[in-house]
């Protein structure tokens, strides 16, 4: 029952590794079942007045005052957060710290960053590629809000707003606001961001193992619709390893796991 009463009920088997998780003691069911239920997408969101962002009429990013559905559980590992369900321009995680890996780039950045549990997962996940000679680094962490902002202006003046969309978030609509995000790619692809990467061994390694230590892979070929967002084989995202392994096993996007409760 360690860590009732947080988010801890997702993490429940353990940080991964290749041993199978001991089968859940009926109370431990019951507190899974009850996280669930709390995190289910339909129970998760608020409708207020906030700045929404649009493509004005030359097709770069403008702002509007609307209602906008913003989550209610920001902090917790099962958060839901895409382009109709926001975070708070405000929210930054409680428990940000540096993410133990190698990373593509060499200095400081906000970027290497995660929530500690998902920092701590990560650590596993890269320990355990290893072992099985995959080489991983991390790309892309924690971003924030303004950071994110200055991002989707940069992609909506070279593309236009309305293409930038679907393939970087507006502010408030990125899972890396989360801090349970990470991009990471490998030198097979020159530590890039790009789909072939699915097809690589590394890529391959991330769709097979990655459950395993708590880890989906977010953004999926076939699920484009659900999720609004094109295929990211980098993109990981952090959901505690109960819950991962039963997206895995389910095939479902996280929009259709939080949509069953
Ligand atoms: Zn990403």
């Amino acid at each position: 029952m360690a860590g009732a009463g947080n988010d801890a009920p997702a993490q429940t088997g353990g940080g991964g590794g290749k041993k199978p998780s001991k089968p859940a003691t009926a109370s431990a069911r019951s507190e899974l079942q009850q996280f669930l239920y709390d995190n289910a997408a339909s129970r998760t969101t608020i409708q207020r007045e906030g700045t929404s962002y649009v493509a004005n009429d030359k097709d770069q990013l403008d702002t509007v005052k609307k209602t906008i559905a913003y989550v209610t559980n920001p902090t917790s590992t099962l958060v839901l957060v895409n382009k109709k369900r926001e975070l708070d321009s405000g929210y930054v995680p409680p428990d940000l710290v540096k993410a133990p890996v190698e990373f593509s780039f060499s200095g400081d950045s906000p970027k290497q960053q995660m929530r500690k549990v998902a920092a701590e997962a990560l650590g596993k996940l890269f320990a355990g590629a290893k072992e099985d000679g995959i080489e991983l680094k991390a790309v892309s962490g924690y971003r924030s809000y303004a950071s994110q902002q200055s991002i989707f202006n940069a992609y909506a003046k070279t593309h236009g707003a309305k293409e930038a969309n679907t393939f970087s978030a507006h502010p408030g609509q990125s899972e890396h606001q989360t801090g349970l995000a990470m991009d990471v790619s490998s030198s097979s692809v020159h530590y890039g961001l790009e789909q072939s990467y699915g097809g690589t061994k590394e890529g391959k390694w991330l769709a097979a193992h990655a459950a395993e230590y708590g880890f989906i892979i977010r953004y999926e070929k076939e699920h484009e619709d659900e999720t609004g967002y094109m295929y990211e084989p980098w993109h990981l995202r952090y959901v505690g390893v109960t819950v991962a392994k039963e997206i895995a096993q389910l095939g479902l996007t996280l929009e259709a796991y939080l949509a069953r409760f």
